[in-house]
């Protein structure tokens, strides 16, 4: 049976591939070419790259997981360190000081060898096979175009899996979710990426055909469109995600996120249209949300403070606000880990995360009246310009606000005490407030039956002395349960010149002795000739 184009009367079954006529299966031309390149590469063998994706990122979780488990089922046969440091914690040792070096781009060599070899992988995996389009759109869609499309779709769980306090990855890896959050946006960088190399795939395949642009207006438009509002949504969270915007406008960003994410999951829906597996990315994305928002609500179910808790806060010096809150039951917090406070005096829809300062302990604390309640949750907030400057004016005025408590989150396994002779902790200006609670710890440590902890040194520098009162009291504190000749401060002012002035500036006597910034004659290891290191031993 032969066929004519319609209206003109011309057989079109037997014209050559270079008539402009010969487009559909009728033109037999057309059939075999078409059949040839699904021949040459079917389009349904490129589906498999999105699973290439998900073996990828599933092992390193994988690999992850299996070390954390290690770890948590060795910490309860750990044994003391060996006298002399053996060549494995050397080796560990080193490894560390370059991983978790810092480069100027914002991250640490670690995360950047993470993301770095993801980049390849995905780069590797994305152009491995040719051709990368087809002679003719006509026949199918161009392979690297879909192969990119499924591996940007294959991306998205994971995604998914690395976003949120309280996150997939986090509670199989046991990585806190900070650390993780640098990968999850990098990953949607990726994505972005993909789903760039996909568009471009398909605008160039389009642009090369111009047989398929009248079926383009009858079939294609709703699958064009949807995908380029998906790739609108995409770059609109991957650059609000940008650092710079992030920090000017961190509430914008924070609303708008998740809001767009999930209209974005929706045009997924629609554009994949349920291809081979298509879906199953997007189901196993809602799956991946569900868990880790019912944990999220299990978690605050354990601690139920639905009426929230009352707040004292305290200016201290214009600068830093000391907050205080009761630690009600079922609160409990390892150090290092932070909360998100809400108030709702000042702004309902704010979450902001701070580190808990005071140690979790089941010591209480008596009052006048006898009145006996648990060490409550310390907080050090430095006043910036949002929130925090709006809390420092309220301080002035007054002493209790309403709190919403959201946590803990975060925090490390790494039992120092018990694993080190030799604990260094640095910190700069505010972030004292994550390092005091273990610096208190290992204060309270030294000298113990079972620690092998041999010294403690603080490092902290500050712009001037006002900084001190921050957490003068707490410093004291810690110095008062140290092991004599144990714990050493070294407090460097970077932003004052006039060192004798500094030198009046201490605690008192009784506590502690000071030497000066000079030995023989010279300043002890300071970097630049603005800054008057003091050196604070408890006597
Ligand atoms: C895990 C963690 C622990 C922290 N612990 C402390 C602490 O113990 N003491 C302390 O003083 N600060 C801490 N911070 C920083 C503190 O959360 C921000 O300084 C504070 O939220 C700024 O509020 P603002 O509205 O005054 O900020 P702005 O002046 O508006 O912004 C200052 C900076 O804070 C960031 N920021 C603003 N809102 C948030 C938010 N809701 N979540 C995260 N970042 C935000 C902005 O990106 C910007 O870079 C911590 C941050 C994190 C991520």
């Amino acid at each position: 049976m032969t066929s004519s184009s319609a209206g003109s009367g011309t057989n079109i079954t037997f014209l050559p591939l270079s008539d402009p006529r010969c487009n559909s299966d009728v033109c037999l031309a057309f059939k075999e070419a078409g059949h040839a390149s699904q021949v040459e590469i079917p389009f349904a063998s490129q589906f498999v790259y999105g699973h290439y994706t998900v073996y990828y990122y599933s092992t390193l979780i994988f690999i992850f997981s299996i070390l954390y488990l290690y770890r948590r089922l060795s910490a309860a046969y750990e044994e003391l360190p060996e006298p002399r440091t053996t060549a494995w914690q050397r080796t560990k040792a080193i490894w560390r000081f370059f991983v978790y070096r810092k480069f100027r781009i914002g991250m640490s060599f670690g995360h950047a060898m993470f993301i770095g070899l993801a980049v390849l992988f995905m780069t590797v995996l994305a152009f491995v096979q040719r051709p990368y389009l087809r002679p003719r759109l006509s026949y199918d869609s161009p392979p690297l175009g879909v192969r990119t499309g499924v591996m940007a779709l294959a991306l998205i769980p994971a995604i998914v899996a690395l976003s949120g306090k309280y996150n997939l990855v986090t509670l199989v890896t046991g990585i806190s979710y900070e650390r993780l959050n640098i990968l999850h946006r990098y990953l949607g960088y990726i994505c972005l990426g993909l789903g760039i190399l996909h568009s471009v795939a398909f605008a160039i395949a389009i642009y090369g055909d111009s047989n398929y642009w009248p079926l383009l207006e009858k079939v294609g438009a709703a699958e064009q469109y949807t995908g380029l509002v998906v790739l609108l949504l995409l770059l609109f969270l991957a650059i609000f995600s940008i650092p710079w915007f992030r920090q000017r406008f961190y509430e914008a960003f924070a609303s708008s996120h998740v809001a767009v994410h999930i209209i974005y999951l929706c045009f997924m829906f629609w554009h994949t249209a349920n291809r081979i597996d298509t879906w199953m990315y997007l189901y196993a994305t809602l799956a991946i949300s569900l868990i880790s928002n019912f944990s999220r609500v299990f978690l605050r179910l354990k601690t139920p403070r639905w009426n929230g808790s009352t707040a004292t806060i305290q200016d201290i010096e214009g600068k830093m606000l000391k907050i205080t809150v009761p630690a009600f039951d079922g609160m409990t917090w390892n150090l290092g880990q932070h909360v998100y406070l809400r108030f709702p005096g000042v702004s309902i829809l704010e979450n902001h995360p701070f580190t808990i300062t005071s140690l979790c302990e089941e010591t209480y604390v008596t009052n006048k009246r006898g009145v006996s309640t648990r060490t409550p949750l310390l907080f050090l907030v430095k006043s910036r310009a949002g929130l925090t400057k709006r809390l420092m004016k309220i301080a002035q005025q007054r002493t209790t606000l309403k709190v919403f408590i959201d946590g803990p989150y975060g925090g490390h396994q790494l039992s120092l005490s018990s694993r080190y002779e030799q604990v260094i902790l640095v910190a700069g200006g505010s972030g004292i407030s994550a390092v005091l609670p273990l610096f208190s710890m290992l204060c309270k440590r030294t000298g113990r039956e079972n620690s092998t902890l041999k010294r403690v040194r603080l490092i902290w520098a500050i712009k001037n002395r006002h900084a001190l009162a921050w957490v003068q009291n707490d410093l004291k504190e810690a110095l008062a349960m140290a092991s004599p000749g144990m714990v050493e401060i070294d407090l460097y002012i970077t932003g004052e010149r006039n060192g004798a002035e500094q030198l009046e500036f201490s605690f008192e006597p009784d506590d502690i002795e000071i030497e000066a910034g000079l030995e023989n004659g010279k300043r002890i290891s300071t970097e630049n000739d603005d800054m008057e290191e003091q050196r604070l031993i408890p006597k």
